[in-house]
């Protein structure tokens, strides 16, 4: 059965024409796109010297007969459109039928592939614009297309090729950029013998997301859904407390197809303006979803741009996302979350304590306040009502005032931040999931003598907690890699802060200590001020901590003003 057709001239002619073969990640991007619109759920790419010697990528979709096997590689020949008016409803990632004859054209090129109709398959062999020879082989369904020795027949671009670190570096980004968009699709990335991305497939965007970037990254998002008309922005994108010093986490797609584009990178900055501190930049995986002829793909010829029938609508889309997705977890009045765990109770703030290693004495009032925290958590005990405290503002930039029906609580915002910190790193930690980030630069410090003992003691424990660090001699250290979770500038201050403290405490205690430095060098700091929506959001995340009485150094977070002490104050009431 053949499928492909060559399309006629004058539709051909009206395809936005240009180059698709420019570099190996450009061959990937292609072959990957075929694998996917012909529904593979497993595609593997093997690389070799950044596939300037090999590509290959196997896949298990539908695959093709003979006829076709050897038609694919004419130029404008595609199953996937036949007339013009096909090409204003473009479904599929490939319309062109040019990027396997353009493929073949610079390079040598192995096709095999089987439908599964009978039990053979087909092997084509090209050698640029030469066929070299088509015969019978066994091949399951499916189809594995092996690009050799790319513009070996166009030595001046291949000069233009970057390294192979580079070329790897792009084709890992498209296949990251692909695994988000079909989290269904098992993507594997082979480099030289090695595997530098599995993927297996995963129910849906969050646990792509927590696959391939971890549990920090996740836990700073919180999901859009909002639909207008026939379009709908879904997806994820930074909590307020959030966000990210580059743009490395900002995904666009439309229909599926990622793409850059001016308009949804402008609502998205719009959407986020006064949102986060201000050098940071929203996260977004944001999935556009429009009918196909809403929405023109047919303008650039790697297909990463589209143009909208309704950009302004478009727009509006995305503000209003994010909008609703700000205002749903954490509307400026409703502060306590209704489904939310009601804080623990004492033992466990002993426990806590317990594992902190914390000192005796002082935190004992600490656990005091817990508990009468605990014992009267406003409008929540009581009624069962959800009616949480409302959010008056902040206080000398330090403190968060909210009402609750018994009184007035006046929440350190730092303390706050710290124990909502605290109890996410202790999951991170739990899973032996902290994410590392490798610094191309080291940061090279000197050691006390101190440090350089507490650096021999806590080295490994460091390690585990994202801190790759090298002895340089004498009492120089390398930081080669640290947690993601604070910035480059701040890794060698947070490092020696752990290296100080390890000295305080008993060493079975060290690890949660660590984790509860890491907690506070990452806070929110007093002095800074914050927005309704980030003070709101602070607050929600707070109660549903185990503690949020407590910040991890056992300090109070919160305290209160009681009703009857106001009232007594302004003798409105008498007090027995
Ligand atoms: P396009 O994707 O724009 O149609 P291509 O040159 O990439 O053009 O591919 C030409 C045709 O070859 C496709 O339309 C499809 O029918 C077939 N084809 C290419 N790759 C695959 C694949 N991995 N599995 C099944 N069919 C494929
Ligand atoms: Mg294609």
């Amino acid at each position: 059965m053949t499928r492909i057709r060559v399309l006629p001239p004058e539709v051909a002619g009206k395809i936005a024409a240009g180059e698709v073969v420019e570099r190996p990640a450009s061959v990937v991007k292609e072959l990957v796109e075929n694998a996917l619109d012909a529904g593979a759920a497993d595609v593997r790419v093997e690389l070799q010297d950044g596939g300037k010697r090999l590509v290959r990528v196997v896949d298990n979709g539908s695959g093709m007969g003979q006829e076709d096997a050897v038609l694919c590689f004419r130029r404008h020949a595609t199953s996937k459109i036949a007339s013009e008016e096909d090409l204003g409803r473009i479904q599929s990632l490939g319309f062109r039928g040019e990027a396997l004859a353009s493929i073949a054209a610079v390079s040598r090129l192995t096709l095999k592939t089987s439908d599964g109709a009978t039990e053979r398959g087909t092997q084509v062999v090209r050698e640029a614009e030469k066929l070299v020879s088509v015969s019978d082989t066994a091949f399951p369904r499916g189809t594995s297309v092996e690009v050799r020795d790319l513009f070996f027949n166009l030595p001046a671009r291949r000069k233009f090729l970057r390294s192979d670190r580079s070329e790897l570096t792009l084709i890992a980004k498209y296949l990251t950029t692909a695994a988000l968009a079909h989290p269904g699709v098992r993507f594997v990335l082979q480099h030289g013998g090695r595997e530098a991305l599995n993927a297996p497939p995963v129910a849906g965007l969050r646990e792509r997301v927590f696959q391939l970037y971890g549990r920090t990254v996740l836990d700073g998002l919180i999901e859009l859904d909002y639909a207008e008309g026939e379009g709908r922005a879904s997806g994820l994108a930074s909590s307020p407390l959030a966000g990210r010093l580059d743009r490395a986490h900002q995904f666009f797609f439309v229909n599926l197809r990622p793409v850059r584009d001016r308009i949804l990178q402008a609502a998205l900055n719009q959407a986020y303006a006064g949102r986060l501190e201000k050098d940071r930049s929203p996260e977004a995986f944001l999935f556009l979803t429009a009918p196909f002829a809403e929405v023109d793909v047919n303008v650039h010829p790697a297909k990463s741009e589209v143009r909208f029938a309704d950009a302004q609508a478009v727009f509006r889309l995305v503000l209003r996302a994010v909008e609703a997705a700000m205002g749903r977890g954490s509307g400026v009045k409703a502060v306590y979350p209704s489904g939310a765990a009601a804080p623990a109770d004492g033992p466990r703030v002993e426990e806590e304590q317990k594992s902190l290693g914390l000192p005796r004495g002082g935190p004992g009032e600490a656990v005091e306040s817990g508990r009468r925290w605990t014992s009267s958590l406003p409008g929540v005990r009581e009624s069962g009502s959800p009616a949480g405290p409302q959010l008056l503002g902040q206080y000398l930039d330090m403190y968060i005032v909210a009402a609750a029906a018994e009184g007035l609580l006046v929440i350190d915002q730092h303390n706050a931040h710290e124990r909502v910190l605290y109890e996410k790193y202790l999951e991170i930690d739990r899973a032996r999931a902290w994410p590392r980030k490798t610094l191309l630069v080291p940061v090279v410090i000197d050691l006390s003598p101190a440090q350089v003992a507490s650096f021999e003691e806590n080295a490994a424990l460091l390690d585990e907690l994202g801190f790759g660090a090298e002895p340089m001699g004498g009492r120089s250290l390398a930081i080669k890699e640290y947690p993601d979770i604070f910035r480059t500038e701040e890794a060698r201050d947070v490092f020696l802060a752990l290296l100080e403290e390890a000295g305080d405490d008993r060493p079975a205690d060290r690890r949660a200590r660590f984790l509860a430095t890491l907690a506070c060098k990452t806070a929110i700091k007093a002095g800074q001020p914050l927005t309704g929506e980030k003070m709101a959001y602070l607050v929600e995340e707070l109660f549903r901590t185990s503690q949020p009485a407590l910040c991890p150094h056992g300090r109070p977070v919160v305290v209160r003003l009681e009703r009857a002490q106001i009232e007594k104050g302004l003798r409105r009431r008498e007090t027995p």
